[in-house]
């Protein structure tokens, strides 16, 4: 039997509607009845994160994972609240107010830093503020990057790292495959890049991106993939710690390093080098302020005491001269207004996705997180599944002796209330079906999978 009234109802606000978010209530409402009300908050007017906003626009089968997500924007238990900004058009005192239960999943939004000389150069990048761009988020619309540039280093060898390698390499015939918004695909189809350099500071068996990844580099249309093969040979504290890897992907990734290493260029308008042993030691700029150079120190691997191994340098340097760099040395989570946060880890304060008070280190009732705000910045969408449901199954055990806020209002419609009399324009999850279907036929008249949306003002505009 459906509760008669909305106080009968274990009331639940997640904050953010990335893939941790949408696994967290897809969790939540398989697990209750009609005993439970999920509402969901991002900033932006659409869902889905960095499924839309970070997963490469040439990686469309990936994006498929929203499919999921949109079934559980039907279900009568659910609301989204898209357009409506956690510490500013919402606080932690209105969800105290309104939920027994808030689970932050707003993911990492900023980006960790070399904290090298020359780093803030202009021409000198966060790789994420360069994929938001060209993935098309309201907020980095108006970047700009140096495309005139014929030679651009990416620093880190992460899956992002070679997202951005790959991005700068398409063809305009790759390009019309993408949901990129237009004016990325026109930017990027005029690109003079003509040399990419993307720098791993440890060896070929450390390297952070995944196979697939690493396969796809080697199959760009008009790209020719060169490795040293000196640098891509295994040091022996790397054969070592082969042979006592647990990781099954990791002598294939080698391997396929060590055969692309073997690869004669065959003429390609561009040529992509990935390099091993190699960081970056200074940025090194013109008379205007613009990045000229990139100063390098070639490194060699170390033990450490707990069987890490680190980088050391040789002494031995290097320069590559480019006008354009991206650093892409990890995400980095922000702190929310009123979240006890933890800086050194970037991420809230938390054990097991229950969020822990500073002073005490015990768990604060009824606040709880996941994804990357709570584990840091690593794993695919799949991993954030997992996470989810650990902290859900976290939030029902506390519920079962009644560890949760104490809201004092019991009608789910007085936060909607509350949100007008900000002034707030909260979006629905209806509202976000049409702006996807206006996207999509926007898309298909194109020729692409999808033409997005890029600023706010014009999504509210589609929906009046
Ligand atoms: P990441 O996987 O942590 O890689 C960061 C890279 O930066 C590593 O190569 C790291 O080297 C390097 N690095 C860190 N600090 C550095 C410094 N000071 N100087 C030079 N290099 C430095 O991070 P990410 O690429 O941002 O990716 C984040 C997560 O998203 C990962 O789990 C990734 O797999 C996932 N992702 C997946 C996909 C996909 O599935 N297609 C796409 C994008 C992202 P060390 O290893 O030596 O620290």
């Amino acid at each position: 039997m459906p509760p008669e009234t909305d106080a009968q109802l274990l009331r639940v606000a997640i904050i953010g509607a990335g893939p941790a978010a949408f696994y967290a209530a897809d969790h939540l409402l398989k697990s209750r009845a009609d005993d439970i009300s999920v509402d969901m908050f991002d900033r932006l007017p659409t869902p889905f994160g960095l499924v839309r906003a970070g997963v490469a626009p040439d990686h469309q089968k990936i994006k498929t994972v929203t499919k999921n997500f949109t079934a559980i924007g039907s279900d009568p238990r659910f609301r989204f609240f898209g357009n409506v900004q956690f510490g500013r058009d919402i606080t932690i005192e209105d969800i105290r107010a309104n939920y027994h239960k808030v689970l932050f999943a707003t993911g990492a939004q900023s980006d960790r830093r070399m904290g090298i000389p020359g780093e803030d150069l202009r021409g000198s990048h966060p790789a994420t503020e360069f994929v938001a761009w060209y993935n098309g988020h309201p907020d980095f619309r108006h970047c700009a990057f140096d495309l005139s540039q014929e030679r651009v280093v990416i620093v880190g060898v992460g899956n992002v790292a070679v997202d951005v390698a790959r991005i700068l390499c398409l063809t305009p015939n790759e390009l019309a495959a993408t949901d990129m918004p237009s004016y990325a695909i026109e930017a990027l189809s005029r690109s003079k890049v003509r040399e990419v350099h993307l720098l791993g500071r440890r060896g070929p068996a450390q390297a952070a991106f995944t196979t697939p990844e690493l396969k796809e580099l080697g199959e760009l249309e008009d790209t020719d993939l060169v490795i040293d093969p000196a640098e891509a040979a295994l040091d022996p504290l790397s054969v070592e710690a082969m042979a006592h890897s647990t990781d099954r992907m990791l002598a294939r990734k080698v391997d396929l390093i060590q055969a692309s290493a073997g690869r004669i260029p065959q003429g390609r308008r561009r040529r992509l080098f990935l390099r091993f042993f190699v960081a970056p030691a200074e940025l090194v700029g013109d008379e205007s302020g613009n990045v000229k150079c990139v100063r390098l120190a070639v490194n060699r691997l170390k033990r450490t005491e707990t069987g890490t191994l680190v980088t050391e340098v040789t002494g031995e340097t290097e320069a590559i001269a480019a006008g354009l760099v991206f650093r892409s040395v990890g995400y980095r989570g922000v702190p929310l207004p009123g979240v006890p946060f933890n800086e050194r880890m970037g991420v809230i304060l938390n054990a097991g996705g229950r969020v822990l008070d500073p002073d005490t280190q015990t768990p604060l009732p009824g606040m709880y997180v996941a994804g990357w705000i709570k584990r840091g910045p690593s794993g695919v969408i799949g991993t954030n599944k997992p996470d989810s449901v650990e902290t859900v199954e976290r939030m029902f055990e506390d519920a079962c002796v009644c560890q949760m806020l104490k809201p004092v209002n019991v009608d789910r419609e007085a936060i909607v209330k509350l949100l007008e009399r900000r002034g707030a324009r909260p979006v629905s999850f209806a509202e976000w079906l049409q702006l996807d279907r206006l996207e999509c036929a926007a898309g298909t008249a194109a020729g692409r999978p999808r033409a997005k949306f890029t600023s706010v003002v014009e999504m509210l505009a589609a929906l009046v």
